[in-house]
């Protein structure tokens, strides 16, 4: 399977474009061509990485890793991700838990599949490959969880000192030698900019090879059909209907996963959107501009994006607004709406929910009754609640208790260094290393 730009260059192989994240002509990474399946493909497929080998297969061919795929995908999917039938519920109503991995996002799993094909893909380990990872919060965790000591491989996350939670900070600075966490004296923009100015500046290049994982890597998007895939087809098996999926969307990486999945045949019905109070994509179905703007800070912030990148390959694969527009739905959340649907989660359901995933079940509620019942829907929980127990606990008056996998990591030790966002005192931390 060769890859092209969304601005056209291209082909390139898997390899170089996991390598690269981006393409040289600044657009992002596509397969040529998506694979066709039916459900009867993965009959005897009933593990995840078990459909994930049918799933991906194809877009391994021509790719050194083929031959790794199995041992990349057991690295990958080392936690469950079950559909829970949400008790209260009328109808076929369940809950797709993303949470299960080592940081308790959804990110856990397109960074450990991008660790783990970067890490074969790296076969001089006395020149080690440095990632760079600006974060406002979970996908630093994800990242450094996925390289944590891994040979020939370094993490240095950047993040806005003082603007991400406790437990986040402390999941960014709990990791081996090979991560270097900083905490800048700025915000998340100006962690962004200082990682782009590093990843372009001719001196640091010439002593340190750097690549970046941001959720633009085509390895971060391609495991994420799995799971779209496997409990569309788990559902589909059970109960002979397609399911709707509702997605918590922010850069639009895990829901352009979803439709993928509906475009390579599996049995899924309709996909909705949702947002938070950042309107970009909900104006842009209305009144067809595409208009990309700031973001404005939200309870759900790992969902604060204002310019989400993979709109570039949706348009791509799917069309404009006006089409795009027939084949997904989209809601944008306010704050005051994040906290009622928490509220009325915990009350209806007997558990909390994120508030990021709150958007979905929020979504969920306000569906027209005729289209609520027309379909079965799977709520996408993002992240667990004790990630973000300072929003949830005092809204639901109780403790969320702690999953195993985020009491692990906090009580490890936790380590940083602050610099200010400024180029020189990186390039002194990153020697350092
Ligand atoms: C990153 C993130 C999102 C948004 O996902 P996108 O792929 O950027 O749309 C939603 N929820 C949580 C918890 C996240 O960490």
């Amino acid at each position: 399977m060769n890859y092209f730009s969304t601005r056209d260059s291209g082909p390139v192989t898997l390899d170089v474009a996991l390598r690269k994240g981006i393409a040289d002509d600044g657009g992002l990474f596509l397969p040529q061509a998506l694979p066709s399946f039916a459900v009867s493909d993965f009959d005897g497929s009933d593990s995840i990485p078990g459909v994930a080998h049918v799933l991906l297969r194809p877009f391994f061919e021509g790719s050194n890793l083929i031959d790794d795929l199995d041992a990349i995908l057991a690295e990958t999917f080392k936690f469950p991700i079950p559909a829970t039938a949400l008790p209260a519920a009328a109808g076929d109503v369940s809950l797709l838990e993303l949470y299960h991995g080592p940081t308790a996002a959804f990110k856990d799993v397109g960074a450990g599949f991008l660790a783990a094909c970067l890490s074969r893909l790296q076969e001089d380990t006395a020149s080690p490959l440095t990632i760079l990872v600006a974060t406002s919060g979970d996908t630093g965790g994800a990242v450094a969880a996925a390289f944590d000591a891994r040979p020939g491989m370094r993490v240095v996350v950047l993040f806005p000192d003082g603007r991400v939670s406790e437990r986040q900070a402390h999941q960014l600075c709990c990791w081996s030698d090979n991560v270097l966490s900083l905490k800048v004296k700025g915000s998340f923009d100006e962690c962004q900019a200082l990682v782009k100015t590093a990843m372009a500046d001719t001196e640091l290049t010439l002593t340190h090879r750097f690549s970046s994982a941001n959720s633009i890597n085509i390895g971060r998007l391609l495991p994420q059909t799995t799971y779209y895939a496997d409990a569309s087809i788990r559902h589909y098996r059970r109960t002979g209907n397609e399911p709707g999926f509702i997605i918590p969307t922010g850069n639009l990486g895990n829901a352009l996963a979803c439709v993928m999945a509906r475009e390579m045949g599996l049995p899924i019905g309709p996909v909705i959107l949702a947002t938070n109070a950042n309107r970009t994509i909900a104006d842009y179905f209305e009144t067809l501009e595409w208009l990309p703007r700031a973001s404005l800070q939200t309870l759900a912030s790992a969902m604060d994006v204002g310019d989400p990148s993979n709109m570039e390959r949706l348009r791509n694969l799917v069309g404009e607004a006006d089409v795009l527009r027939e084949r997904l739905g989209v809601l944008s959340v306010t704050d005051d709406e994040i906290q009622a649907a928490i509220k009325s989660d915990f009350a209806e359901f007997g558990f909390a929910t994120c508030p990021h995933t709150a958007t979905a079940t929020h979504t969920w509620r306000q569906l027209e009754p005729e289209i609520s019942a027309a379909h079965d829907w799977i709520l996408v929980a993002t992240a667990h609640p004790a990630k973000f127990e300072t929003i949830v606990e005092p809204i639901i008056g109780e403790t969320v208790p702690l999953p195993p996998e985020l009491r692990e990591i906090l009580s490890r030790p936790a380590r940083s260094v602050t610099i200010r966002p400024d180029i020189a005192e990186l390039a002194l931390a990153i020697d350092d290393i």
